[in-house]
């Protein structure tokens, strides 16, 4: 963190509380499960994993092992240019698994595997074949890497059976180079989600953006106005955190109120849902922001 840059009293966790989570919280200790949620201590645990209003629990698990052959700025996971090779049991045991959980919404995501030819897609396909299969009634969002562009894994991907096709573009133009791996970047990812969106009518397609790394309110306006072209549906967007010494400085605490202008104005140019706090993360009570998006 920028030393000049004091973490403000709005990024002060709650320790999470509610029944609902402390059943969840039970059977996966008992199933012997990691979750994102868990593992990252995401703020957000208590609110996502209890389902808010609409009694929507959520949760995020992460395929394809823990090694990623990308290396971004602002990312803390553990990277090597040749990873471990994935599981094939994987699919079939993390669908099993999910299925006993009792969460309503899972997220489904990896780190990047530019190692396998299709980027890992037909894995994640396996994936979602295999929780629909054992749990028809469960809600799968697939947050994803770009494939490196291949508009093919995107297509297996679509066509698993998922309900909302997730990829984080991150942050605005200007600053990809800086912030991502060489290997991501603006056009790149814009076309993954256009290509998601045109493969398959009522795909339901979503983006995250970083804010604190040093973009201006025009830039962050005009990545906005480019999702919303390919008509991403779903729009969520949180403050950076710089996860250790060695990551990307925070440039600037964005204020609760900021967050709420960015909701607002991302609603008023068609998004169907924006989730926009200091706090929020890509997979944010993504359950009951996906039953939002649909009845609006
Ligand atoms: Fe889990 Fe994502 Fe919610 Fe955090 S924001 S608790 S990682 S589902
Ligand atoms: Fe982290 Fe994803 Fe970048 Fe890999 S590709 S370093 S998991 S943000």
């Amino acid at each position: 963190r920028d030393p000049n840059v004091k973490k403000p009293a709005w990024l002060r966790q709650k320790a999470p509380q509610g029944e609902r989570f402390s059943q969840i919280k039970e059977s996966i200790s008992q199933l012997k499960l990691n979750t994102v949620c868990e593992e990252a201590q995401c703020p957000n645990i208590g609110e996502c994993w209890n389902g808010g209003d609409d009694g929507i629990a959520t949760a995020t698990i992460m395929v394809l092992g823990d090694t990623c052959t990308r290396g971004c700025r602002f990312c803390a996971v553990k990277t090597s240019i040749n990873p471990a090779p994935p599981d094939p049991m994987e699919p079939e045991n993390t669908a099993k698994a999910i299925a006993s959980w009792g969460v309503d919404y899972i997220v489904i995501t990896s780190v990047d595997r530019d190692d396998i030819p299709d980027g890992g897609s037909g894995h994640f396909a396996q994936t979602v074949k295999a929780m629909k299969n054992i749990k028809p009634e469960i809600m799968v969002e697939c947050l994803t890497s770009d494939f490196r562009g291949d508009l093919k894994a995107v297509e297996t991907l679509v066509h698993s059976g998922l309900d909302v096709f997730a990829h984080n573009i991150e942050t605005v133009k200007r600053l990809q180079r800086i912030v991502r791996d060489p290997r991501a970047g603006y056009e790149q990812s814009l076309a993954v989600l256009n290509h998601a969106k045109q493969s398959k009518e009522g795909m339901i397609t979503k983006s995250s953006i970083m804010l604190g790394l040093g973009e201006s309110d025009d830039e962050v306006k005009e990545t906005m106005m480019d999702l919303r072209a390919i008509n991403v549906d779903i729009l969520t967007l949180g403050q950076y955190l710089q996860p250790t010494p060695l990551h990307l400085t925070v440039k600037e605490y964005v204020t609760p109120e900021k967050f709420d202008f960015w909701k607002e104005y991302g609603e008023s140019i068609g998004f169907r849902y924006v989730a926009s706090g200091p706090l929020v993360r890509s997979s944010y009570r993504a359950g009951e922001l996906f039953v939002q998006t649909m009845v609006r």
